[in-house]
Order: structure tokens, then C-alpha cells, then sequence
């Protein structure tokens, strides 16, 4: 597996145990985030071709041997692809980097994550107990029996690529269904290589099946397919919600993963040298492209000077670079799209009446890809849109509050 040399990868569909182009024959290019450069010719997938590998998870669920395989046997499988994913961190890593601009000790760190997950579901594939219930006479057992929910459409966002399509496929596997994976297009590359590993780990044809292309069609054709019997989605709140009317038509069962906005709170008794670089590891985590990451610092009115003081010296331990050096904290942005989305929010801020207190609009000096300063706006007030919406970037906003109850009030 190369990560980083100059050679266009190409990329196929899974499709029933088999890589195959798209049908109509359509690609895209996949760029890599901290050049702009091309790293990959990806197939897009069509309707056509989602209903194909859809239909492939529909006869390996109904006919195949999957759902019928006894669970140790499962869990061995699934051990296997462990032992193959284990074998190949590193490059799944720096894989992860080109593809989407994290730093590399953040993807060392996911890898590291997404492996224990498939191991944690190796072991639960044995012990999928249901439970027995006390009846109304001793005629009469109850009892629940757990058993695969079927097909299942996992449709995975770009800011943690294999780590969420870990979090997806290992319990579907584990419980013994069937499934079509979608990687978000920024991102497809690393489940490309999980395909691989699935099928030399001996996991049977048509089990997972992976189609890349853009959300709008692939995943919406995946979502729309009677065929399909549940939809596990991370992404945007927007998608998701679209998601849950649409399952609703064909009784589909929904697991959504959506976005955030999270305070961190740091009270007037704090000790601001261990607190505001905490609070910055939170908000520039994964270069600010996280649902967890924590966007707005609630500070004391009272020690505000001294809050902005600690950031400023704090944050020359968070510098926007190269993915692959050690001492990068920030990443490039994952496309130009979020780029462009991040700059329009800081532009936002800034006329809504914040204040930069390090960073702002534009590329930071030398870097060429999709790079954003890391910025820090003071003078936030909570119903500004940089306080309310969910920007994914490295884009923290302190807002100032009078006493504690008032800083809960703001959190929430
Ligand atoms: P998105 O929700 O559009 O994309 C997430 C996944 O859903 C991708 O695989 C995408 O191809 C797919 N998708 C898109 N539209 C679909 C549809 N109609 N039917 C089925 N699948 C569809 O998110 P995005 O456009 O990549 O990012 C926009 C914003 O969403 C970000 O700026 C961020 O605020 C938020 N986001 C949140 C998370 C998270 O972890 N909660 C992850 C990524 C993005």
C-alpha cells in the first residue's frame, strides 16, 4: 500500500465479493488536503450500482451464510480482520493523513482505536445474549432472542473515515448482518483498504459491500432502498434529519450520529496555566472537525484579561503544518468546500461584532492546501452564529459570563 507517493491510486467498488467499476463507468478525484493535489481516481457509484450491492447484501443476508453462521465462527473471522488491521496501522494511518489532513499522531491514535473496537466485537459476537422473563404462570416461558437486524446502510462522514466506519461495520458483523458501507467522498480510501482486508480475512461475498460517490445520490439511493433494513449514520444534523423522515416511509431502523457545539466552562477558580490549554486541545482536536470539539470557551467576566493572556501563550502550542510533522496540532481543512465554509464563518463573526483575538480570515503564511489560522474570537455573544452553529474548524469563541448560574444558562 502506498500513502504519499505522487501515483494517481484508482479505486473500485465492492460489490458481492468482487471490485468493480461503476456501471455508467463515472470516477471522481479525490484530492489530498494539505497539496490540493489528486491522490485518487474514485468510482461514483450510481443508483444502479447501489442497488446492485445493495441486492448483494439482500441474498448474502436471506440465503447466505452470515446470519446462519454459528457466532464463535463469526468472531473468528473477525479476529482475523484484527489480525490483518493489526499488521498494517502504520500505513493505514498515513493513509488516513493523505486522505484527509489530520495530523498523523491524531490518526495513530484513531487506528490505534478502531483496532480495539474490532476487537471489543470479536469478543461481544459470542455474547449476544437475550433475556428470559418471568411469566404469568410457569405454562408459559418468555423470553427475547437477539438476532441480526438484516441489511444494514452504514454511511460514514470524513472527519474520522475508519475509525466511524469501525464504530458501523464491527457490531453489524459481530450480530451477524449484511451490509453496504458508504465513506463520504473527501474520504474513501481507508474503508477501500477495509474492503480488502474483509475479503482476505475469509468474510464471505456480498456481506460488505462499499460504494463510494457523492452523498446526494449514493447515500440517498441507500437510504431510499426497501431492501435495506436500518441506516447508521454520522454526519450533519441537516442529513440526518432528512434521514429519519425518509427511513420512516419504509419502517427503517435509524442510528444517528450527529453534531454539536460543546461549552467548555472554566470557573473563576480555575488554574488557567492547566485549564486554557486543555480547553484548546478540546476545541482544535482533529484541526477543529469534530462533533465533540469543544467550540465555546464560557470564561469569568472577572478574569477575562488573564483568559486571553493564557490563550495567547497557549495557543503557540497548536501551529497549523504539514499533517506528517509531529509538532503539527492543525491540519488543512478536509476539501476547499470546508475551506471556503470555515473562512464564510470567520467573515461572519467578524461582522456580527466578535472580536480576533489570534488568527482570522485567510491560508496561514507558506502553506498551500486547504490550511485555516487557528483562530480564537473574544467579545462572542451566545446568540451570534459562530456560538450557535456548528463551524468545523479550528475556530474557538470565548464568551464572557457574570457568575456560575449564569455560565450554565449559556452552556446550555
Ligand atoms: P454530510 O452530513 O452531508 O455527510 C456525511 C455523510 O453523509 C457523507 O458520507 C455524505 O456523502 C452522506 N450524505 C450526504 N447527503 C446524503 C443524503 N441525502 N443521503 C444519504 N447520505 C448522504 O456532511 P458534510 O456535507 O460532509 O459536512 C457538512 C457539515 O456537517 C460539517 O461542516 C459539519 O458541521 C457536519 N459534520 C458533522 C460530522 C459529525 O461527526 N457529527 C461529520 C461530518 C460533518
Amino acid at each position: 500500500m502506498t500513502t504519499t507517493g505522487t501515483e494517481l491510486r484508482t479505486t473500485q467498488l465492492l460489490i458481492g465479493g468482487k471490485w468493480v467499476d461503476a456501471q455508467n463507468g463515472a470516477t471522481y478525484v479525490d484530492r489530498n488536503p494539505a497539496t490540493g493535489q489528486p491522490l485518487a481516481e474514485v468510482a461514483a457509484a450510481s443508483r444502479a450500482d447501489v442497488e446492485r450491492a445493495v441486492a448483494a447484501a439482500r441474498t448474502a443476508f436471506d440465503e447466505g451464510a452470515w446470519p446462519r453462521t454459528p457466532a464463535v465462527k463469526r468472531a473468528r473471522t473477525i479476529t482475523k480482520m484484527v489480525q490483518l488491521l493489526s499488521e498494517r496501522l502504520g500505513d493505514l494511518a498515513a493513509l488516513e493523513v493523505a486522505d484527509n489532513g489530520k495530523p498523523l499522531w491524531t490518526a495513530k491514535g484513531e487506528m490505534g482505536a478502531m483496532l480495539e473496537n474490532f476487537e471489543f466485537y470479536a469478543g461481544a459476537a459470542t455474547k449476544l445474549y437475550g433475556q428470559t422473563i418471568p411469566g404469568p404462570s410457569p405454562a408459559y416461558i418468555n423470553y427475547t432472542l437477539k438476532e441480526p437486524v438484516g441489511v444494514v446502510g452504514a454511511i460514514v462522514p470524513w472527519n474520522f473515515p475508519l475509525l466511524l466506519a469501525s464504530w458501523k461495520v464491527a457490531p453489524a458483523l459481530a450480530a451477524g448482518c449484511t451490509m453496504v458501507l458508504k465513506p463520504a467522498p473527501a474520504t474513501p480510501l481507508t474503508a477501500i483498504e477495509l474492503g480488502k482486508i474483509a475479503l482476505e480475512a475469509g468474510l464471505p461475498e456480498g456481506v460488505l459491500n462499499i460504494v463510494t460517490g457523492p452523498g446526494p445520490e449514493t447515500g440517498q439511493a441507500i437510504v431510499e432502498s426497501p431492501l435495506v433494513d436500518k441506516i447508521a449514520f454520522t454526519g450533519s444534523t441537516a442529513t440526518g434529519r432528512w434521514i429519519a423522515a425518509e427511513a420512516a416511509k419504509t419502517i427503517k431502523r435509524v442510528t444517528l450520529e450527529l453534531g454539536g457545539k460543546s461549552p467548555s466552562l472554566v470557573f473563576d477558580d480555575a488554574d488557567l496555566s492547566k485549564a486554557i490549554p486543555t480547553t484548546l486541545a478540546i476545541a482544535f482536536m482533529n484541526s477543529g472537525q469534530a462533533c465533540v470539539a469543544g467550540t465555546r470557551l464560557l470564561a469569568p467576566k472577572s478574569r477575562l484579561d488573564e483568559v486571553k493572556r493564557a490563550i495567547m501563550e497557549a495557543i503557540r502550542a497548536f501551529p497549523a503544518g504539514d499533517p506528517s510533522d509531529p509538532k503539527t496540532a492543525v491540519g488543512p481543512m478536509v476539501t476547499q468546500k470546508q475551506y471556503d465554509r470555515v473562512q464564510s464563518y470567520i467573515r461572519k463573526g467578524i461582522e456580527e461584532g466578535a472580536e480576533v483575538l489570534i488568527g482570522g480570515e485567510g491560508h496561514p503564511e507558506g502553506l498551500a492546501g486547504y490550511f485555516v489560522k487557528p483562530t480564537v474570537f473574544v467579545n462572542v455573544k451566545n446568540d451570534m452564529s459562530i456560538a450557535r452553529e456548528e463551524i468545523f474548524g479550528p475556530v474557538l469563541c470565548v464568551i464572557a459570563y457574570d457568575d456560575d448560574e449564569d455560565a450554565i444558562r449559556i452552556a446550555n
